[in-house]
C-alpha cells in the first residue's frame, strides 16, 4: 500500500520510512507520485492541530492515504518554545543554522541542569474516507554548548538524550540508534501498533 508524506523534508520521510516499510507501507514523496502539494499554513498552536491540517490537505489532494508530521523541541527553560515554531524560530523557514544560534543565544548562561528538552513528534494519517489516526511520541534530553555530529537534521547537533548520558549529542547515532529513543521513532511505531491492531489500510 503507498501513502503519500506531506512533507519535502526527506530525513523526516526516510525516518518515517524506516518504520512503515516492515509493514508493507511505501512513503512517498509528491514528486514520486508525480504530482504537486500545496504546502499547508501551520496555523494551529498544537503539534496535533498541525499535522492533522498538512495531513488532510495532502490527502484531499492526492486522493491517497497521507501521513504528516509535525514535530519540534520543548526546551523547559523557555516554557517550551521554541514548540510548534521549531522549524521558523529564526523567521526563516528551514534555517537549521540560524535556529540552533538563537536557540544557544536563549540559553547563553544557562546551567545544565537547567537545559532540558523534549523532542515531540506527531503523526497524523488521514485517509480518503475521512478516517485519521494521530500518534505521539516524545524523547527527552539537554540542549549543548558546541554542535557535534554530521548526521540527523534540525537541532540535532545540540541535542544530547537522556539515554546517552548526554554525552553524545543525537546527530552521532546512527540512523538506526536514532530511531530506537527519537520522538518519531515511538510515534512511528505507535502508529505501526494501530495500524497493525485495526488492520487499516496497509
Ligand atoms: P515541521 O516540519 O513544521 O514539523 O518542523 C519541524 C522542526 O522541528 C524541524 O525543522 C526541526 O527544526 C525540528 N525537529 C523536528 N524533529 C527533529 C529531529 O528529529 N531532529 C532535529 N530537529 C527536529
Amino acid at each position: 500500500m503507498d501513502y503519500i508524506i506531506a512533507s519535502h523534508n526527506l530525513k523526516k520521510r526516510d525516518e518515517i520510512s524506516r518504520i512503515l516499510n516492515p509493514l508493507g507501507i511505501r512513503v512517498l514523496l509528491a514528486e514520486e507520485v508525480g504530482i504537486e502539494l500545496t504546502d499547508a499554513e501551520e496555523t494551529g498552536t498544537t503539534f496535533e492541530e498541525n499535522a492533522f491540517i498538512k495531513a488532510e490537505l495532502g490527502c484531499k489532494e492526492s486522493g491517497m492515504p497521507c501521513v504528516a508530521d509535525d514535530s519540534g523541541l520543548a526546551v523547559d527553560y523557555l516554557d517550551g518554545a521554541p514548540g510548534v515554531f521549531s522549524a521558523r524560530y529564526a523567521g526563516e523557514h528551514g534555517n537549521d543554522d540560524l535556529n540552533n544560534e538563537k536557540l544557544l543565544k536563549e540559553l547563553e548562561g544557562v546551567p545544565d541542569e537547567k537545559r532540558t528538552a523534549a523532542y515531540v513528534s506527531v503523526i497524523c494519517c488521514v485517509y480518503p474516507d475521512g478516517r485519521s489516526i494521530t500518534v505521539r511520541g516524545e524523547c527527552r534530553g539537554r540542549i549543548g554548548y558546541t554542535p557535534k555530529g554530521n548526521g540527523g537534521f534540525g537541532y540535532d547537533p545540540y541535542f544530547l538524550p537522556d539515554e546517552y548520558g548526554y554525552e553524545t549529542t543525537m546527530a552521532e547515532l546512527t540512523p538506526e540508534q536514532k530511531d530506537a529513543i527519537s520522538h518519531r521513532g515511538k510515534a512511528g511505531r505507535a502508529l505501526a501498533k494501530v495500524l497493525e491492531e485495526n488492520g487499516i489500510d496497509k
